[in-house]
């Protein structure tokens, strides 16, 4: 793995199993120069985790994974190569209130629709997590009123259903401003298929700088495709595991092996973003 990086994993801060700390030790483990953390919407594990990275002689990216809207469809975003996370913070806190609003707003249409399932249910499965509907689909299930999360998002809080509550949404040119505001990059996350030439530039003409290239998600062909578009437009390439925790099986830490010069040409072009704030701040 030498030579190797992972630039999307998720700790305790968010929807991860293991805390910051640990998310570095594995990383360490796996062989990896860096890791990003990139909780859904906090910065808060960064902090510990570098603490983890200096202690452990290993390369913390700071890193936040966003969700925004491009027309219907819901796309995330990786901000990585942060610098400013201060400056983040109350947009960040924003959209964890918008998150626990609209799961309260989701368990009492439930409520009404004669499913007493709580708020409090909710949450223990969001853990003090950024909450989203699978931690909805979870409390379903735990309460007996639903069997699996397929059987959720069809009878429940699928877009339509009698719990169901729209996101509020995000625009990827605010979330690109975001994170250039912060000195990072931002790039569109694991696009699968729906990374076509079209898609990409109009990301990019929202001020996107990359695209997620390699991820467990992705096809040998998304691969080939994602790359070749992201060197035709001038992005940057990111990949990495999506890491969860060690309950995912298949995901490992650094099972993408993500050169490390990915994230030095990352680190190059976040570059145009800080000049001027730091000038100004000099
Ligand atoms: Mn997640
Ligand atoms: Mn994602
Ligand atoms: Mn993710």
């Amino acid at each position: 793995m030498s030579g190797c990086v992972d630039l999307h994993a998720h700790s305790t801060a968010s929807d991860g199993s293991a805390a910051p700390g640990d998310v570095v030790a594995a990383a360490r483990a796996a062989g990896l120069e860096a890791i990003a953390l990139t909780d859904h919407d906090t910065v808060d594990g960064v902090a510990a985790a570098r603490a983890a990275g200096l202690a452990l002689g290993i390369d913390v990216v700071a890193g936040v994974e966003l969700s925004a809207s491009e027309g219907e469809q819901e796309v995330h975003i990786l901000g990585l190569q942060l610098r400013d996370l201060r400056y983040l913070e109350p947009a960040l806190a924003d959209f964890r209130a918008a998150r626990t609003a609209r799961a309260a707003a989701m368990v009492g249409a439930l409520n009404a629709a004669g499913v007493p399932v709580t708020l409090d249910a909710v949450l223990v499965h969001a853990a003090g997590g950024a909450v989203g509907r699978p931690h909805v689909a979870r409390a379903l299930i735990a309460g007996g009123w639903v069997r699996d999360v397929r059987d959720a998002f069809r009878q429940y809080i699928g877009l339509g259903g009698p719990g169901y509550v729209a996101k509020p949404r995000l625009a990827v040119a605010e979330a690109a401003e975001l994170v250039h505001g912060a000195g990072g990059v931002a790039v569109y996350a694991h696009p699968g298929r729906d990374g076509t030439v079209a898609r990409v530039r109009s990301l990019a003409d929202q001020g996107i700088d990359g695209v997620e290239v390699l991820h467990p998600s992705h096809s040998a062909e998304d691969v080939a495709r994602l790359g070749a578009i992201a060197d035709a437009m001038g992005l940057v390439r990111s990949g990495g595991s999506d890491w969860h925790g060690a309950r995912e099986g298949t995901r490992t830490l650094g099972c993408m092996a993500v050169p490390a010069v990915w994230n030095a040409e990352q680190d190059a072009r976040a570059e145009r973003y800080r000049g001027a704030r730091e000038r100004a701040s000099a």
